[in-house]
């Protein structure tokens, strides 16, 4: 550290060189996240120095925790909102760790502390966030199949679960595919063995509840209306256009962990709460009021509105890519849309479905694809991303794109694959 301070115009020009290294989101096609709605950023700014960890000093934020809490559980159908449980928490990644924590603390096979190893049952799909919690929390994750729309497979889920499963997960919205899992069928198998059911809608939480009638997946269900969810984290960092870091863990009922909180809540004598049982301690209160602000001042139709723009410009991206001859490796049901750029080498039919392996062919299609991710950067500025499951470009409709950029994301790409490939056969 210097010895002396640098002048505030000396700092803020700091402040501008490290500004002007990030990205504005211009171009910026691969993230999951985006620029926030100006009323969350006025109320972050407003409650910059609060702490929700420490409810008693900031009784604000606290009330307004609880009350985004219950809104979510609103949309997400709970059958009785004000009985939901839950709190911010820094995104999708501290939600699931913070829901499997509880499901290991309530679980009789943790209780035993045998040497067996508790296991989770999840869709192959899930995010690598799980691979954190497996090291965190020594458990061990029981990959169920997905089938060729990328979503888990019920009687695959079944035959995992053994005498040491400590619950089962399932997605709204994975991170390749923005495929929702039939959870309907997750939620009666939960009953059935009487697991926890902990539902990741990180990004599609925000996205299928405002879904227009006319879409595909509308309807989707992956909520409280079904009876065996118990929790659900849902980012509002993401499609919630709150700030970062925002996420929301919610749990049915508080009930639900009575068992588990007995374990893990923690005195707090030197805080104006008595106890602590939430993973972190001091909490932004501004994530809160940010979280709270843009859910009030947009409401359902101000969200239904958010979703209808991206899937207008998902729409929009799909008929781009018919022009040049490609078209996307699944039908999107969400705004995030994946697509073969080697038609020649994949074909829609007969590529392994998403998690299985692949043979040689698609490997050279990986080789490709990567190439052209690079190119469309170095060249044109994209960013873009790539799915691990199959070798296709990824790309994700969020908020901060415009259809201009779709059209001139195409153009480029097309450029590209006439440049490298020479020009690709019409499918
Ligand atoms: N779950 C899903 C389905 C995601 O797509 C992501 C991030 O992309 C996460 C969890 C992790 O969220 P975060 O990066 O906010 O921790």
């Amino acid at each position: 550290m210097d010895e002396k301070g640098l002048s505030e115009e000396e700092v803020l020009a700091e402040l501008s060189f490290f500004s002007n290294l990030d990205t504005s989101f211009k171009k910026v096609l691969s993230s999951m996240c985006t620029i926030p709605h100006p009323i969350a950023m006025t109320a972050y700014y407003q409650f910059i120095h609060s702490n929700v960890g420490d409810p008693g000093l900031f009784r604000g934020v606290a009330r307004m925790e609880e009350e985004a809490i219950k809104i979510t559980a609103g949309f997400l159908n709970h059958p009785n909102p004000g009985a939901a449980f839950g709190h911010l928490t820094s995104g999708g990644t501290e939600s699931n760790i913070e829901a499997v924590f509880h499901m290991k603390n309530r679980s009789a096979v943790f209780q035993d502390n045998s040497d067996t190893k508790p296991n989770l049952v999840l869709p192959k799909t899930a995010h690598f966030s799980f691979k954190k919690i497996a090291n965190l929390l020594s458990i061990e994750l029981k990959k169920a199949e997905v089938d060729l729309q990328s979503r888990v497979v019920p009687k695959s889920v079944e035959s995992q679960i053994d005498e040491n499963t400590i619950g089962l997960i399932g997605i709204a919205g994975n991170t390749e595919f923005g495929m929702c899992d039939p959870i309907d069928q997750l939620s009666e198998i939960a009953l059935k063995y009487q697991l926890p059911l902990h539902i990741d809608a990180a990004f599609g939480g925000f996205v299928y509840p405002f879904l227009a009638p006319s879409r595909p997946a509308f309807g989707s269900k992956f909520g409280f209306d079904l009876p065996g969810v118990t929790s659900v984290s849902i980012d509002p960092h993401k499609m919630g256009l709150s700030v970062i870091p925002a996420g929301i863990l919610v749990f049915r009922d508080k009930s639900f962990l009575d068992l588990s909180l007995d374990k893990i809540k923690v005195k707090t004598p030197y805080l104006t709460s008595r106890d602590q049982s939430t993973l972190t301690g001091t909490r932004p209160g501004a994530a809160v009021a940010a979280t709270y602000a843009v859910m009030k001042y947009l409401g359902r139709d101000g969200y239904q509105r958010n979703v209808a723009y991206c899937m207008d410009l998902t729409d929009c991206f799909q008929k781009e890519l018919e022009k040049i001859g490609l078209k996307p490796y699944l039908d999107p049901q969400i705004n995030i849309v994946t697509v073969n750029i080697d038609s020649s080498a994949i074909d829609i039919d007969t590529t392994p479905a998403p998690g299985t392996n692949f043979n040689k062919e698609t490997e050279t299609t990986r080789e490709k694809t990567d190439k052209i991710r690079s190119l469309l950067l170095e060249k044109y500025g994209w960013n873009v991303s790539a799915t691990k499951t199959i070798p296709a470009l990824r790309f994700v409709l969020m908020p901060h794109v415009t259809k201009e950029d779709i059209s001139d994301v195409v153009s480029d790409l097309k450029k590209l694959l006439d440049d490298e490939y020479g020009k690709k056969p019409q499918r």
